[in-house]
């Protein structure tokens, strides 16, 4: 995984740090985002309402109309039509944000929302299948790898391990690409996250083995652009124990000969509690590291599975 030598920058709903923005003068200030996350964030606050020139405390804006392309008009003044303001000041932060590695946004607002964002209809109630803030829909439309979440999400332990996964990932490969791109690279890169892939999406993790074993007639650049779409959207696919326990299995192939018979069912025997969910994710997985320091194997220790993102944030004990 990256190294904490940087922080790594990723976009903030400004409100979610504590800053008194929202419409009521108020904030939705995140403990995990402001003083757990911020260890490896450096983050950029954005708040689009106050942005566009809305002021605060100001009057609250919701969407309406089509659920796919609505408007962003006042609650209390109808005329008060913010969409193209919204919109194109989420196109043109997408674009100034260019060194993103993720962004974290605020759930359910018309601005920041990145699903079920209520959007009303005429008879005065939201429409069954909800919408996307419309800065958020600029954003994910501009950069559509680009790691995104909802600090409501970020509450559940699984969504949470996804998103810092695929933030920690995004990270890499700027780092990657900063320090030129190569074929090698690119091979070594894919190797390295052969089992993180195996745990979130097995025919993703194949279908990027064969994008790379057959480049065809592709410019690297091209070939780089494909094999990293491809591979963050497998990282978002979430992974579950079954999936985990399949790539446990691979690992301790591995070690397999160098362990005692009674070593070896002591690990199946967590491998197998995992799976029924008996323990977390960690046991096993510490159990594993620690025969990989007493017969390391080069290929593993470098398999980013073992360690997506940092110990500290202790985001497999929960898995
Ligand atoms: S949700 Fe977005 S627009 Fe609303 S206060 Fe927070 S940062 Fe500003």
């Amino acid at each position: 995984m990256t190294t904490q030598k940087h922080l790594i920058k990723v976009g903030i709903s400004a409100c979610l740090l504590g800053a008194p923005v929202r419409y009521n003068g108020g904030h939705k200030q995140s403990l995990l985002c402001k003083d757990v996350l911020s260890q490896y964030f450096n983050y950029v606050a954005v708040c689009p309402e106050e942005a566009i020139g809305l002021g605060t405390p100001r009057e609250p804006i919701r969407l309406v109309g089509d659920v796919d392309n609505p408007r962003a008009v006042g609650t209390v003044t109808p005329s008060l039509d913010v969409t193209d303001a919204l919109t194109d000041y989420g196109q043109t932060k997408a674009a100034q944000l260019n060194d993103l590695c993720g962004y974290i946004l605020m759930q359910k607002s018309p601005s920041c929302g990145m699903a079920r964002v209520k959007v009303y209809q005429e008879h005065g109630r939201p429409a069954e299948h909800q919408g996307r803030g419309l800065f958020a829909a600029a954003l994910m439309q501009a950069q559509p790898n680009l790691p995104v979440e909802e600090d409501g999400r970020l509450n559940d332990p699984v969504l949470r391990e996804n998103f810092i996964t695929r933030v920690f990932a995004y990270a890499e490969w700027r780092e990657l690409l900063s320090t030129g791109l190569s074929l090698q690279k690119l091979y070594e890169f894919h190797a390295r996250y052969k089992y993180q892939l195996m745990a979130n999406s097995p025919a993703d993790c194949n279908a990027l083995g064969r994008l790379l074993a057959s480049p065809q007639q592709l410019s690297l650049e091209t070939l780089a652009e494909q094999y990293f779409s491809l591979f963050m959207t497998a990282l978002k696919k979430i992974a579950n124990r079954g999936s985990h326990t399949n790539v446990l299995q691979h690992i301790s192939g591995y070690i397999k000969h160098s362990l005692s018979s009674d070593e070896k069912s002591e690990l199946q025997t967590l491998i197998q509690q995992y799976r029924t969910g008996i323990v977390p994710l960690v046991v096993p997985l510490t159990l594993i590291k620690h025969h990989f320091k007493r017969h390391p194997d080069r290929y593993i220790a470098d398999q980013v599975y073992l360690q997506p993102h940092p110990e500290n944030l202790s985001l497999r004990n929960a898995l």
